[in-house]
């Protein structure tokens, strides 16, 4: 690993972690270690503290709630950014609508909970949706019919040469589960973003929420340790259902099994690794294709692991 010089990041450097291991922080329980890690505390910061990784041509990774990436044993030779601060606000117009905007390191739920809390309806469908405002734009994430594409307006983001962008909801690139932002090579990073809502009842909002964080509940094993759904659904396919007709529920590879409530959600225990993760995605995807001729595609973000590893 390398060694990150933590004078070139005055005045931070003192918030600098080093030779940290990213499992601490990962939902799933996976992930190697990384030389340096900091915790940023608003998009300023994030924004700083980027500059000084291109200045110092450190590599970089910003993560949110990392609650869809699995980080290899290997980790990450480079700059770990957490990013799990952010200021919220909104602005009611008088034809009913409301722009609200938000950090990227605002936390999905402070967001619901400030909608309900405001009379702000149309992010109902985000109640219980773990991870942070980055980490849903960037990968568009949805629930029940919803896309966080379907309500993100414009954003700011900093480009791999550390320059402040806009960029507006056409150029986006938005698909199932994929943006622009998504894709490694380019290192856009998302500062924050504004997103198109309307006025509602706050008791009606509020019943909305909790019935969606209901079905969750009844569906998805939200108690344990997860990535949510690994893999995408084929068009017209359920990719769980098609997991549990391979016969996969509650098979294991050491500490990391297929959920036994949800067939698309690989569970894990204290001690798991990324390889046995990383198997089990591969043992799961050779089944479904032996038995379906489907491929399934991750949903789940593989990170520094070899293409057919
Ligand atoms: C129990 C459970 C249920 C889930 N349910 C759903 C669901 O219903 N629908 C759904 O879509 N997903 C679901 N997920 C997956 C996950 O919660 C979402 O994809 C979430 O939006 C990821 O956000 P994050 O902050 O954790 O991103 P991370 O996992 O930290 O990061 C994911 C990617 O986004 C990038 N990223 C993060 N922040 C930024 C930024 N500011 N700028 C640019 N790139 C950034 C990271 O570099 C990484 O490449 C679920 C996960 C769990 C554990």
């Amino acid at each position: 690993m390398r060694h990150i010089d933590l004078s070139l990041f005055s005045p931070y450097e003192k918030l600098f972690l080093t030779d940290e291991l990213l499992s601490k922080y990962a939902f799933s329980l996976c992930g190697g270690p990384c030389p340096g890690l900091i915790k940023v505390e608003n998009s300023q910061m994030l924004e700083s503290v980027i500059k000084c990784c291109i200045a110092a041509g450190f590599p970089y990774k910003v993560l949110g709630g990392m609650t869809n990436i699995l980080i290899s044993d290997k980790g990450f030779d480079g700059v770990v950014i957490l990013n799990r601060k952010g200021k919220i606000s909104h602005k009611e117009l008088e034809d009913g609508s409301v722009w609200l905007s938000a950090e990227s390191g605002a936390g999905m739920a402070a967001v619901v909970r400030y909608c309900m809390e405001n009379g702000i309806s149309g992010m109902e469908w985000a109640a219980g949706l773990p991870g942070t405002v980055g980490g849903a734009v960037c990968g568009n994430a949805g629930a029940f019919g919803t896309e966080i594409s379907d309500i993100f307006m414009f954003g700011s983001m900093l480009d791999e040469k550390g320059c402040q962008n806009h960029i507006s909801h056409e150029n986006m690139g938005y698909s199932y589960r994929s943006s622009i932002l998504k894709h490694q090579d380019n290192n856009r990073i998302l500062l924050g973003a504004s997103f198109l809502l309307g006025k509602g009842d706050t008791e009606e909002i509020s019943s909305r929420c909790e019935e969606y964080k209901e079905r969750r509940k009844s569906t998805q094993p939200i108690d344990e340790h997860s990535l949510g759904s690994v893999f995408k659904n084929p068009e017209g396919e359920s990719a769980g259902k098609m997991i549990q007709a391979a016969g996969l529920k509650g098979f294991s590879v050491g500490k990391a099994s297929v959920s036994l409530k949800h067939a698309n959600f690989i569970v894990t225990e204290k001690g798991v690794t990324s390889a046995d993760y990383h198997r089990l995605v591969c043992h799961v995807q050779n089944k479904v294709y032996e038995q379906f001729s489907v491929l399934l595609e991750p949903e789940i973000e593989l990170f520094g692991f070899e293409v057919n590893g």
